[in-house]
């Protein structure tokens, strides 16, 4: 599970300080899939930062399966980020230079994998999200929803319990935007990934599992649409 336990943040600018997020409380259940919504600024990158372990809060705890991240040091949290945490953005974030595959590949190079392990766990990747047939393929040379399914690839491969989309079907039109949402929910269903998701639209909302709001700082009770499914060898913690 991942527990936030009176998590608050604030950024600092200057002698500015701006406080964004404020006495958080929630639960996610491993197997869970979360929608975040929230107006422009409410601070829902900054909460899937602050799980993800990208970012540290300003009080409080953030513990996933146990583990405090909050605490960790840069290279202890670096570490634990790319062996439990895949991350998908609006705009993709893959690099242009190198090929799908390259971009599915890269999350493994600090493991250690050998080069062609590496690319047997990059092309099974590509093959689950239906783009064997676009490994060679730049990313200019892709669609965007076929852009954001190499970023789903990609963020599968290091095979991580919890993925965190920020907006992923944000800058996709309907049909693309829903490959991608069925596609997570497959992840969800099917491999038993945690998802967290923000979205502005309610139609990706409702692919999720549970919903909430984040406004001025406060998050709202969860508003469940589908369980969770039980698993047989729960977690501690
Ligand atoms: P959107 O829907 O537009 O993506 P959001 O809910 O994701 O918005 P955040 O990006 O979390 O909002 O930002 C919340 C607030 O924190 C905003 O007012 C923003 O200006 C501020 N903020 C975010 N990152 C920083 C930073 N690194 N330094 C200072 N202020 C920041
Ligand atoms: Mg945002």
């Amino acid at each position: 599970a991942i527990k936030l336990k009176d998590v608050s943040k604030s950024y600092q600018r200057g002698d500015q300080i701006l406080p964004v997020l404020t006495h958080i409380d929630i639960e996610v259940e491993q197997g869970d899939f979360l929608a975040l919504m929230g107006p422009s600024g409410s601070g829902k990158s900054t909460l899937l930062n602050l799980i993800a372990g990208i970012d540290r809060p300003s009080g409080g705890h953030v513990l996933v399966q146990g583990v405090d991240i909050s605490t960790l040091g840069e290279g202890d949290l670096a570490r634990w980020r790319a062996a439990n945490v895949g991350f998908i953005f609006q705009f993709y974030n893959l690099m242009p230079v190198l090929t799908a595959l390259e971009n599915v590949e890269l999350p493994l190079m600090l493991t250690n994998l050998s080069r062609s392990q590496r690319r047997a766990h990059a092309e099974a990747a590509l093959k689950m999200v239906n783009l064997s047939d676009r490994v060679e393929h730049y990313p200019n040379e892709l669609s965007g929803g076929q852009q954001q399914r190499v970023a789903i690839a990609r963020a599968l491969v290091s095979d991580p319990t919890i993925i965190v989309a920020d907006e992923p079907t944000g800058d996709l039109d309907r049909q693309s935007a829903e490959d991608v949402l069925e596609l997570l929910q497959q992840l969800n269903e099917q491999l038993g990934k945690t998802i967290i998701m923000v979205t502005h639209d309610q139609r990706a909302a409702d692919a999720a599992r549970a919903i909430m709001h984040l406004d001025k700082g406060e998050l709202s009770k969860l508003d469940r649409q589908k369980p969770v499914p039980k698993k047989e060898n729960a977690e501690s913690a």
